[in-house]
């Protein structure tokens, strides 16, 4: 693995475990060839227990930073010196790097992968600053909740197939976050302004997820964060009656985006190339 690496050439990873599925080194690989960075982007796979030495020694790994995915996001946080408001907030870490000083910084970018993803594609689509909808209360729901709250979203709603989940969520935010089960949907779907699925309906291999988007506003913005496939069920049946629609491929590129920066000094774009360099991949391994 080291063998062909320089001294001095710059080194990031994604950790978890597992790893082989992340596409991560084919966005961090892309972004290396377009700036023509001197730089690698591995996949380490870190057992459960190796990892809180892992990330507790990071500085000694000769990485200057890492992505973190499942189930290592919780442990790589309590393992920094330095953690942005998002990841405070999660309580959980996806992209680590070392500063100049030494010290382990952490952050988590689903949040602003999410609104990256909607400032692209939808430019303007939190100008009311209005009620959103928001299905699911898992890791990637907290992230959106936060991250609509910090476009300052004037009414959030949960709906969670376990309550319990959704409330917790909701009680972390404060009061325009509320906490709903899933049969309530109806009563509020008539004043989305924005809805979004962070459920796992939907995607490939599960089940899928049924809604009455009848009393949906035609001027809601819809979008799913599942992407596999792209167009999932509930983007198709938002577009034929005329609404809207981003899908979630974004999201997983544009959370990528702060780490490249931080490890290798460029903020990258997320372009089209990219886009179809990853939807192909997807294409192929589906
Ligand atoms: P998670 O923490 O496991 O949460 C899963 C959510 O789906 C929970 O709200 C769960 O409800 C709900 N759910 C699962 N099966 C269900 C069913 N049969 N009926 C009703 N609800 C069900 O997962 P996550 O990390 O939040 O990720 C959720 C989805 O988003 C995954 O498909 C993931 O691949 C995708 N994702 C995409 C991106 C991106 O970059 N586009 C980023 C992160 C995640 P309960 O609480 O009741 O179990």
């Amino acid at each position: 693995m080291t063998a062909k690496i320089r001294a001095g050439k710059i080194r990031a990873a994604v950790t978890g475990w597992p790893v082989a599925h992340s596409r991560s080194p084919l966005v961090h690989g892309h972004w290396l060839k377009r700036y023509g960075i001197d730089g690698s982007y591995e996949k380490i796979a870190v057992a459960p227990e190796d990892a809180e030495a892992f990330y507790g020694n990071l500085a000694t790994s000769g990485l200057k930073g890492c992505n973190v995915t499942i189930p290592h996001k919780e442990t790589a946080a309590a393992a920094c010196d330095v953690l942005d408001e998002a990841a405070q907030k999660m309580g959980a870490a996806n992209t680590l790097w070392l500063d100049e000083t030494g010290r382990l910084c952490g952050a988590n970018t689903d949040g602003a992968g999410f609104l990256g993803n909607l400032d692209q594609m939808a430019p303007g689509w939190d100008d009311r600053h209005g009620c959103a909808i928001v299905l699911g209360a898992g890791g990637a729901a907290r992230a959106i909740v936060w991250a609509l709250c910090s476009r300052k979203f004037t009414e959030v709603h949960i709906f969670n197939r376990t309550f319990e989940k959704a409330r917790q969520i909701a009680d972390q935010f404060g009061s325009i976050v509320h906490a709903h089960s899933w049969d309530k949907l109806g009563t509020y779907i008539g004043k989305a302004d924005l809805l979004v699925n962070t459920t796992s309906l939907g995607m490939t291999g599960k089940a899928p997820l049924e809604l009455d988007l009848a009393d949906l506003p035609k001027e809601a913005l819809v979008t799913d964060i599942v992407y596999v496939p792209l167009m999932t069920g509930l983007l198709k049946q938002a577009a034929a009656r005329g609404n809207r629609t981003v899908d979630g491929v974004g999201m997983l590129l544009h959370q990528a985006v702060p780490g490249f920066e931080k490890w290798f000094g460029v903020r990258p774009e997320v372009d089209d190339d990219l886009r179809r360099l990853v939807l192909d991949d997807l294409e192929q391994s589906s």
